[in-house]
């Protein structure tokens, strides 16, 4: 924890090492003291500190500086540090008007030069208030601040990527403290970089204004660039398909890379609860699956590179060449396409303009907690949109699901009886979004009931949409084939009436994962065929890596 700070200014450079000497020797183990010869520059250095969240506990400033007095210059630095102890040091001549400010300013000690000995005419008041600011000093939180605005969809993108990335931060929205003091002062310390938001505050003072995520992960050290330009084995998506065969291969003994474009977890890790993992009896979040299963394969000293996105693939004899979307290439010999789907977009007026300022599709923990207190609409019958209501209602004052159909008849079982019990879930049937209002952000919604083929228009701030899903297979150009619907064909499912897939030159049929270019493999939701689930894109990674082997004994 860094130490609170004790800042002294006087334009005399000799009196001023002088007072840091003696604060240094006696307060120096517990606080860090510094010294400015200039009160101007005294200003700017609070401003700094404000901005680091550094804390401030004494100002002890010389009553007789030019262009600006300690007086002036304490009352300054009390619009930045209102709780900071201060003190004045006077000259015998001073001493009227430094008791005037005791009495106009709030000051709280005038000290006479000189002060010696210390030990009698300086340490015992300055331990008197230092003991009284202490009562009352709580620690600075420490880490990483992010300042910006609900219905900002810059702000939402970027703190979903630091949850999802497992970045610990502290959310500063301006628009809801906007009359909290500690709000204005740091936005008063931030001068005229504060309305550029979202604004990421870093402990070590620097800070990154309209910030991306990419900039982001590069400044909490998120690894992007490989280490090498081979492997034997890449992974592309990190969902849990990706990694579990990022696990097994790399405990298996191949040099392994694992890239995923926003963070390790995938669709899995915006699932509020799993409640269907073998292992825990009473369900796990997605984020906390996403969080030991990156750990267990940094331990196997898999290397992730996140986030970071593979734009493209080309084969080169042996080698299977990915091309990165920072123009960037790395070559394997075995490529494991793990890139499952994701969400179908909503088509309905209104939708595009405010994704991210109430239109969400998928559900994260973070915006769950900003429903407090109000009507959150989810659209889907399938299990995402009911586990996603249920994790809503734990923080809304009511659910409305809306549902196409005339029942949650695509749900399971136990999800659609939870929902039923649930007493601030109310499902609507035959219901569809026709068009979303509102201007900065999402006010209302017009459904469409197709039962009585009226348009009702209701007040709302958030929609979280979970509509079906679509292969995210664009990247891979004509390399590999598809079903009809982008899915990737492997094994069994590209023979046809007995023959091996058109340019297959191996005297072997295609392994059960494998595509029909050799050596790349397909698992997980992004596969034809697949289960839907969490533990069989796990199945599916760990199995690929056995055929894996196998392909890289004949390269
Ligand atoms: C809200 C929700 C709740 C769910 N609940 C459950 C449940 O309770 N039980 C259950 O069994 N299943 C559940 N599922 C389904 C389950 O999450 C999926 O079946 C599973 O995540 C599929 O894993 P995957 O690894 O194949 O793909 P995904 O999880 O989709 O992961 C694919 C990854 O690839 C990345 N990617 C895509 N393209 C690229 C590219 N070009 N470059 C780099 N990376 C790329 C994506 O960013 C993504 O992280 C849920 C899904 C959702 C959305």
């Amino acid at each position: 924890m860094p130490k609170p700070i004790l800042l002294s200014v006087d334009d005399d450079s000799d009196v001023l090492r002088a007072i840091e000497r003696d604060l240094r020797s006696q307060y120096g183990a517990e606080y860090r003291v510094m010294g400015s010869d200039s009160p101007e520059t005294a200003l700017d250095i609070l401003k700094q500190l404000k901005v680091r969240n550094d804390s401030v506990a004494l100002l002890l400033a010389d009553q007789r500086m030019p262009r600006m007095d300690g007086v002036h210059f304490l009352q300054e630095a009390m619009r930045i540090y209102p709780d900071a102890k201060r003190a004045l040091l006077t000259a015998y001549a001073d001493t009227s008007a430094a008791i005037s400010a005791i009495n106009d300013v709030g000051i709280n000690y005038f000290f006479l030069k000189p002060w010696d000995p210390p030990a009698e005419r300086l340490y015992p008041q300055l331990d008197d208030l230092l003991d009284d600011w202490q009562a009352s000093y709580r620690p600075a939180y420490e880490g990483i601040r992010v300042l910006g605005t609900r219905w900002s969809p810059r702000s939402y993108e970027l703190r979903d990527f630091l949850a999802r990335n497992h970045v610990p931060y502290q959310w500063i929205d301006v628009e809801l403290t906007a009359n909290d003091p500690d709000t204005k002062r740091l936005l008063d310390a931030l001068g005229p970089d504060a309305p550029n938001l979202p604004i990421v505050l870093f402990p070590d003072g620097t800070k990154l204004l309209e910030s991306l995520p990419a900039q982001v992960a590069q400044k909490v050290g998120l690894r992007t660039r490989a280490e090498t330009n081979f492997y034997d084995l890449a992974i592309v998506g990190g969902g849990p398909a990706g990694l579990a065969a990022a696990v097994y291969g790399a405990s298996e003994g191949l040099h392994t890379l694992m890239i995923e474009r926003e963070a390790p977890g995938g669709q899995a890790g915006m699932s509020s609860h799993i409640d269907n993992y073998l292992g825990f009896p009473t369900g796990l979040s997605g984020a906390d699956l996403a969080r030991r299963a990156v750990v267990q394969a940094r331990r196997f000293e898999v290397e992730i590179l996140a986030p970071q996105e593979v734009a493209g693939v080309r084969i080169e004899g042996p080698y299977r060449i990915l091309k990165l979307a920072d123009a960037s290439e790395i070559s394997c010999h075995a490529l494991l396409i793990a890139t499952g789907v994701q969400w179908r977009r909503l088509e309905a007026p209104g939708i595009d303009r405010l994704q991210g300022a109430g239109i969400y599709y998928g559900g994260s923990a973070t915006e769950a907690m900003s429903c407090k207190g109000e009507i959150v609409y989810v659209v889907g019958g399938a299990n995402s949109a009911g586990q996603a209501a249920m994790n809503f209602s734990k923080y809304a004052d009511k659910v409305v699901l809306l549902v196409r159909g005339n029942s949650l008849s695509t749900m399971s079982k136990y999800l659609d009886d939870q929902i039923q019990k649930t007493r601030n879930i109310q499902v609507w049937t035959h219901a569809s979004v026709a068009e979303v209002h509102g201007e900065s952000h999402l006010q209302e919604i017009s459904v469409l009931c197709s039962d009585t083929n009226k348009v009702e228009r209701v007040p709302a701030t958030a929609i979280f949409i979970f509509i079906g899903a679509l292969p995210q297979t664009g990247w891979l150009g004509d390399l590999v084939q598809r079903d009809p619907r982008g899915f990737i064909l492997t094994g069994p499912d590209l023979m046809r009436n007995g023959e091996r897939p058109e340019g297959w030159t191996l005297d072997r049929d295609p392994f059960l994962l494998e595509t029909n270019v050799p050596g790349i493999f397909a698992v997980g939701d992004v596969r034809h065929g697949s289960v839907k689930r969490v533990a069989s894109g796990v199945g599916e990674g760990s199995v690929a890596v056995q055929f894996i082997h196998q392909y890289l004994s004949k390269v």
